[in-house]
C-alpha cells in the first residue's frame, strides 16, 4: 500500500510539474515568410501574474547577418515592455514580424487572452547628449564598399570613424551571393579559361551598351584580382579556382567565391580587422548621416549625424567618404529616375536591404553633386514571388539551369544579360517564371543553393517542389505536363555532347551544362525584382567627386552602388562586389591622402 501511494505522489508530483510548465510556457512555429527557409521557432514563458517572464527564440533560419539581431533584441524588449507590441528591428521586419507573430500564436494557441499584452508601451529612450568628435576620414556606410574604404584609409595612417544608420554593419553587400568577377591576367588559369584583363573590360563596357566609363571601368578590371588578394591578406578565405563560375549576367565564366557563407566573409573579415584597431577605427551602428560638411572653400569637412537617442552628432574630418549604397529600396526614387522599365512601382519588389534609399544621393545634391546615368536601374528576373529577394533560388550557375514559363515552355535564352532576361520574363503569363534543375546539382537535396539553403529545406518550406519525374513535377508546378517533358528534351539535346554549330540553340544560348535527366528533379518559382541601380554620383578614378560644374569638390570621396557611370546601363554579375572593394580601397586611400 505504502508503495501504491508513493507511486501515486511521485506520479502526483510529476504532472504538477508537468502542468506548471504547461501552465506557463507556450511554443509556436511561424513562416516567417522571408528569404530564410521559413519557419521561426519560439517560447514564450507567463509568470503567474500573467506578465512576460521570458521568450526565446528556438530556430531561425533566416540569413545569416540578419537573423541575429532580431533574436537577440526582441526578446529583451518584449520582457522589458511587457508586450508582445514593441518596434521591430530594422533591417530585420519580416523575421522580426515572424518572432512576434510566434509569441503571439504561442500564447494564443494555449488559450491565453493576449488584449492586454497587445497594448502598445511607450517606451522613453532618454535622449544622449550631443556630441561633437574628430576623426581624419569619415566614412558614411558599413557596406562593403564603406569597410575597404575604412580599412584601406586607416591602413594608409588614418584615425577612421565609420557612422552606419542600420543596427548592423552588411548593407547589400552581406546579402549578395558572394561572386566577384576578377581575372589574374595572363595566369594560367586565366589561359584555360580564355579569359584576360581586356576580355573582363570588353565585356564590361559591352555589357553596359558602352555607357561606362572606359578609365573606371579599366580601374575595375585591373585591380579586381589584387583586391581578393588584399582581402586574402585581411584574412578573408576564398575557394579556389575549381570553384570560379558564370554567375547569373556575368557573361563569361570569372566569379570567384568566399570559402564561408556566401558575403558574410567580407564582414567576418573587415570585423576583425576593426576590432583589432581600437585607436584607429571607430563604427558607430545606428548613427545616420544627415550632412555633409564643407567648409568656407567648399571643401568637405565632415558630418551631422543622428545618433541612436535622436541626439547630434558632428563628426569633424580632414575627408568624407561616401559608401551609402544605391536607392532600389526608394520606390519614389527609383520611379522619378527610371529610364528603362516604367514600371517600378511598389508592385515590383527589391532584392535589396532596407537601408537602400539614397540618402547619399540626397545629401550630394545638396553639395550640387554631378550624378550621372541616374535612369539606369536593374532588375533581375530571380526574386522569390512573395518577397523579391534572392534567397531561395535553387540555381547555382549560369550553366544547369533552365527557365520555363507556366505554360511549361522555355522562353529565353537563361544566359544572356541581365536586362534582357528580365525582359523576356516580363512578356511571360503574370510575369512568372520556373528554374528547373536535377539531382546533377542535388543528389541528396541536401546540398546548399548560393545562399546556404539546401533544397530539402526549401522544399519542406513550400519555395520549390521535387518530384521523382517531369511529369510529377509538372503536376506540383501546375504547368502542362507534355509541354515540360517536351521542353526538356528539347533543352537536352544542346547539353554536353550536342552540335551547338549545326542545331543551334532556338534562343541563341550557348552556354550548356550536363543534360537534366537525372531525377529527382526540382522547380522553384522567381519573377523580376529591383536589382541594383547603377547611375549614382561621378566621380574619377580616385573616387573624388565631381560637382555640376565638372569641378572636384575637394576632400570629398565616394565608391560603391552610390556612384555611377561604371556599370552602365546593365551591370555584369560579380561585377559590383569587385566594385565595392577596388573602389572601397581606392576611396580610403585617397581619403587618407589627401591635403
Ligand atoms: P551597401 O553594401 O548597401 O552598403 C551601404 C551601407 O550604407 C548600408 O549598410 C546602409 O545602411 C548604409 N547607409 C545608407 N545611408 C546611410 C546614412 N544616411 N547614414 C549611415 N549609413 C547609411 N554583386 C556582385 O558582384 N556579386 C553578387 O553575388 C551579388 N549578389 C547580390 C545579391 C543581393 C541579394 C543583392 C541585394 C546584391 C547583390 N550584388 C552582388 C550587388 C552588390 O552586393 C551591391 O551592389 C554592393 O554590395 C553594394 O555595396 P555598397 O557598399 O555600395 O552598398
Amino acid at each position: 500500500m505504502k508503495k501504491i501511494l508513493s507511486v501515486i505522489l511521485a506520479l502526483a508530483l510529476m504532472m504538477t510539474a508537468v502542468l506548471a510548465v504547461a501552465d506557463t510556457s507556450y511554443t509556436a512555429t511561424v513562416d516567417s515568410q522571408i528569404g530564410g527557409v521559413g519557419a521561426v521557432t519560439v517560447t514564450v514563458t507567463l509568470a503567474d501574474d500573467g506578465s512576460i517572464a521570458a521568450v526565446t527564440v528556438d530556430e531561425c533560419k533566416d540569413t545569416p547577418g540578419i537573423c541575429e539581431l532580431p533574436c537577440e533584441q526582441l526578446p529583451a524588449a518584449m520582457v522589458a515592455a511587457n508586450s508582445i507590441n514593441v518596434d521591430t528591428v530594422a533591417g530585420a521586419t519580416l523575421t522580426s514580424n515572424a518572432i512576434l507573430a510566434g509569441v503571439k500564436a504561442a500564447l494564443e494557441n494555449g488559450g491565453v487572452d493576449t488584449t492586454a499584452l497587445m497594448e502598445k508601451k511607450e517606451i522613453v529612450v532618454e535622449k544622449a547628449a550631443d556630441e561633437t568628435l574628430e576623426a581624419d576620414v569619415v566614412v558614411i556606410g558599413a557596406g562593403g564598399a564603406g569597410l575597404a574604404a575604412a580599412i584601406s584609409a586607416e591602413q594608409n595612417g588614418a584615425k577612421v570613424i565609420v557612422v552606419e544608420k542600420m543596427p548592423k554593419v552588411g548593407g547589400n553587400t552581406i546579402l549578395a551571393g558572394g561572386a566577384v568577377n576578377a581575372v589574374e591576367d595572363r595566369s594560367e588559369f586565366a589561359i584555360k579559361q580564355n579569359d584576360s584583363v581586356y576580355w573582363h573590360y570588353w565585356q564590361t563596357l559591352n555589357g553596359g551598351d558602352w555607357q561606362g566609363d572606359p578609365e573606371l571601368v579599366m580601374t575595375l578590371v585591373e585591380n579586381a584580382y589584387d583586391g581578393i588578394q588584399w582581402t586574402k591578406e585581411l584574412g578573408m578565405e576564398w575557394l579556389g579556382e575549381d570553384a570560379v563560375f558564370m554567375v547569373s549576367g556575368g557573361l563569361w565564366p570569372r566569379a570567384w567565391k568566399p570559402a564561408g557563407m556566401a558575403s558574410a566573409g567580407f564582414f567576418e573579415t573587415y570585423g576583425k580587422y576593426i576590432d583589432a584597431h581600437p585607436e584607429t577605427m571607430n563604427l558607430m551602428l545606428n548613427t545616420k548621416a544627415e550632412k555633409i560638411l564643407t567648409d568656407a572653400s567648399g571643401a568637405a569637412c565632415g558630418i551631422i549625424a543622428t545618433g541612436e537617442t535622436g541626439n547630434t552628432i558632428t563628426i569633424n574630418a580632414k575627408s568624407v567618404v561616401v559608401a551609402t549604397g544605391g536607392f532600389a529600396k526608394n520606390v519614389a526614387l527609383r520611379q522619378a529616375y527610371d529610364s528603362i522599365w516604367g514600371i517600378l512601382d511598389e508592385k515590383v519588389m527589391s532584392t535589396n536591404h532596407e537601408g537602400a534609399t539614397g540618402d547619399g544621393v540626397k545629401m550630394l545634391q545638396a553639395l550640387n553633386a554631378d550624378f550621372v546615368q541616374m535612369g539606369n536601374i536593374q532588375l533581375l528576373p530571380l526574386g522569390d514571388p512573395k518577397t523579391g529577394s534572392l534567397s531561395g533560388n535553387i540555381e547555382h550557375g549560369v550553366d544547369t539551369r533552365i527557365f520555363v514559363n507556366k505554360s511549361g515552355l522555355r522562353y529565353g535564352n537563361e544566359a544572356g544579360r541581365r536586362d534582357d532576361m528580365t525582359r523576356d520574363l516580363f512578356a511571360q503569363e503574370d510575369a512568372y517564371m520556373w528554374i528547373v534543375m536535377d539531382s546533377d546539382t542535388y543528389p541528396t537535396g541536401d546540398e546548399v543553393n548560393n545562399f546556404g539553403e539546401t533544397a530539402n529545406q526549401l522544399v519542406e518550406a513550400g519555395r520549390a517542389v521535387k518530384a521523382d519525374t517531369l511529369e510529377e513535377l509538372a503536376e506540383k508546378m501546375g504547368v502542362p505536363a507534355e509541354n515540360l517533358v517536351a521542353t526538356i528534351a528539347e533543352y537536352n539535346r544542346h547539353c554536353i555532347g550536342g552540335d551547338l554549330e549545326n542545331q543551334p540553340d532556338e534562343f541563341g544560348r550557348t552556354l550548356f551544362g550536363p543534360a537534366i535527366d537525372n531525377g529527382p528533379f526540382y522547380a522553384g518559382a522567381r519573377v523580376p525584382t529591383v536589382h541594383h541601380t547603377m547611375g549614382g554620383v561621378r566621380i574619377d578614378t580616385q573616387c573624388r567627386v565631381y560637382n555640376e560644374n565638372g569641378e572636384i569638390i575637394e576632400n570629398l570621396y565616394a565608391a560603391g552602388e552610390v556612384t555611377g557611370g561604371i556599370h552602365g546601363s546593365n551591370r555584369l554579375g560579380g561585377n559590383a562586389l569587385a566594385d565595392t572593394i577596388v573602389f572601397g580601397r581606392i576611396a580610403g586611400e585617397s581619403a587618407a591622402l589627401c591635403k
